[in-house]
């Protein structure tokens, strides 16, 4: 696909990749469709296709602290993460249920772990990216976007999308969060919804109560951010061609308005073809194409994941960004690998194909009415919002830490983002299986996670932070949430929706 944004630098970027060997061990349940393995098995592909060696940085990152989390999550739910495990949980059926923390969200052992993994890669590629010493930061085990302050959602239990925005805003005035997994990024939008600071693009199926229900076109910001939250709702079976007839205009057309200084694209793979929740057509070049057009702005750009529930596609997909990130050219012929016999249905090709005859329920008409009210939408914005960084925030984490080594309203009738059929193609020995396999990849660790960096890419402390800030990661300031009363005005009846959420202000002052 032809990307012809606005010219980037010729260089080649320099890439960061975030990975803990231990992810891929846990286990949300039997016949659960969200499998951590998934992102051991993309790993593997990068491994075998030899892409390590063309990383600028390869870092198990530094699990993040229970105060890192409190930077957006509440307290108490951070407290419960933490505290809750399968042995003691039928002691506490009132949080289960005032936590989300059953049915899509299950407890399992290692759960907070598995959340400090997730939101400890995206800090870190943050911190990368706020020092400039990578031009691209992926962390495939992140990409948590429906998680919410005090509540999980759709598998997601810590949002660290939010955390590592809120990192990348200490050091830029506006940061893009594009997310295209085939779900809505309603943790992402909700946390942003009342700041221009970051504006939230999501391309994702609505309609017919989809999860989460949330994302129509007239969704769009309250307050000082009206206007910064952006929804593309679309219908089932939408091909390459579709999507980027609306893609490539629409994304073209915001970096121009809003010029971010920071791009975090959520790579969610469950918009492929084939998806076992997904119900889009896209192939993973398709997919992949969003990449490189985002990458061509040759701004900070943070890769992460997100949904994805057929395995072996979500593998394919992540490894072939990972490559198109670092520049590399990868045969279609997938390399030997230790997973190399899943890839048999699929010919152990690279490629994602689109399913051939499948209906696509995004005609002509909607394309066009819907990229020219986006387009016109865009065009009224106003000029990109600016802050003084007189109050900077202290740094989640420094550059030290990383050497060493994922919107129903409160009340609503909960939806869910799997229907609890159980996956034929797992069964306990499959589990058994997965977790045998870990030590096989600790073997494949990449000798190189201990390169040093320059104190002097340190930024010296702002004046606040000398005067004693809040915390790593946290900025001090009043927790209250500005009163804000949707006021939509397109869109198909989620007003009313949207105006029953607490959008939330965690965050302090210096946001
Ligand atoms: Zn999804």
């Amino acid at each position: 696909m032809d990307a012809a944004p606005s010219a980037g630098p010729a260089r080649k970027a320099r890439v960061s990749y975030f990975y803990d060997p231990d992810v891929g061990q846990f286990y949300y349940g039997q016949g659960h469709p969200m499998k951590p393995h998934r992102v051991r098995m993309a790993h593997s592909l990068v491994l075998h296709y030899g892409l390590h060696g063309k990383l600028d940085g390869y870092y198990t990152p530094t699990r993040a602290t229970a105060e890192d989390l409190a930077a957006f999550h509440s307290q108490d739910y951070v407290d419960f993460l933490r505290t809750v495990n399968p042995d003691n949980m039928s002691r506490y059926t009132r949080e289960l249920r005032d936590f989300n923390m059953y049915e899509d969200c299950p407890v399992f052992d290692g759960l907070y772990q598995y959340c400090q993994i997730a939101a400890g890669g995206s800090l870190g590629a943050a911190v990368k990216l706020n020092y400039q010493t990578s031009d691209i930061a992926i962390n495939w085990a992140g990409g948590l976007h429906h998680a919410k302050r005090a509540e999980a959602s759709g598998f997601c239990y810590v949002n660290d999308i939010v955390l590592a925005i809120l990192e990348l805003l200490k050091y830029h005035q506006r940061v893009l969060y594009l997310d295209i997994d085939v779900h809505h990024g309603d943790g992402v939008e909700e946390a942003f919804l009342t700041t221009d600071r970051v504006m939230t693009v999501s391309f994702h199926k609505f309609g017919n109560n989809y999860f989460p229900g949330t994302g129509d076109l007239g969704n769009m910001g309250h307050g000082q951010g009206r206007g910064y939250s952006l929804n593309v709702p679309l219908r089932d079976g939408i091909t390459d061609e579709t999507y980027h007839s609306l893609f490539q205009p629409v994304m073209a057309k915001l970096m121009e308005v809003y010029r971010p200084e920071a791009i975090v694209l959520q790579c969610g793979t469950d918009s492929l073809a084939g998806d076992r929740l997904g119900v889009f057509n896209l192939s993973s070049k398709g997919h992949a194409a969003c990449v490189e057009f985002m990458k061509s702005f040759g701004l900070p750009l943070m890769l992460l994941g997100g949904g994805g529930y057929k395995i072996i596609n979500v593998a394919r997909c992540w490894a072939a960004e990972t490559g198109l990130a670092v520049g590399a050219d990868m045969a279609e012929q997938l390399p030997p690998n230790e997973y190399y016999d899943y890839y048999g249905p699929v010919g152990y090709t690279l490629t994602v194909q689109p399913k051939a005859g499948l209906d696509n329920w995004n005609t002509p008409p909607y394309l066009d009415i819907l990229r020219n009210r986006i387009l016109q939408r865009l065009s009224e914005l106003q000029g990109a919002p600016g802050v003084a960084f007189h109050e900077r925030a202290p740094d989640g984490m420094d550059l030290d830490d990383i050497q060493d080594v994922n919107m129903a309203a409160p009340g609503a009738s909960p939806q869910r983002i799997w229907d609890g059929e159980l996956d034929p193609e797992d069964d306990p020995t499959a589990a058994a299986a997965e977790g045998g396999r870990r030590r096989a990849d600790a073997s494949f660790r990449d000798p190189r996670t201990t390169k040093p960096l320059s104190p002097s890419m340190l930024r010296p402390p702002s004046a606040s932070q000398l005067a004693g800030g809040s915390g790593r990661g946290g900025g001090g300031g009043d927790p209250a949430a500005p009163a804000e009363s949707a006021q939509d005005t397109e869109g198909t009846g989620e007003g009313a929706r949207a105006g029953n959420r607490s959008p939330g202000w965690p965050f302090g002052d210096w946001i």
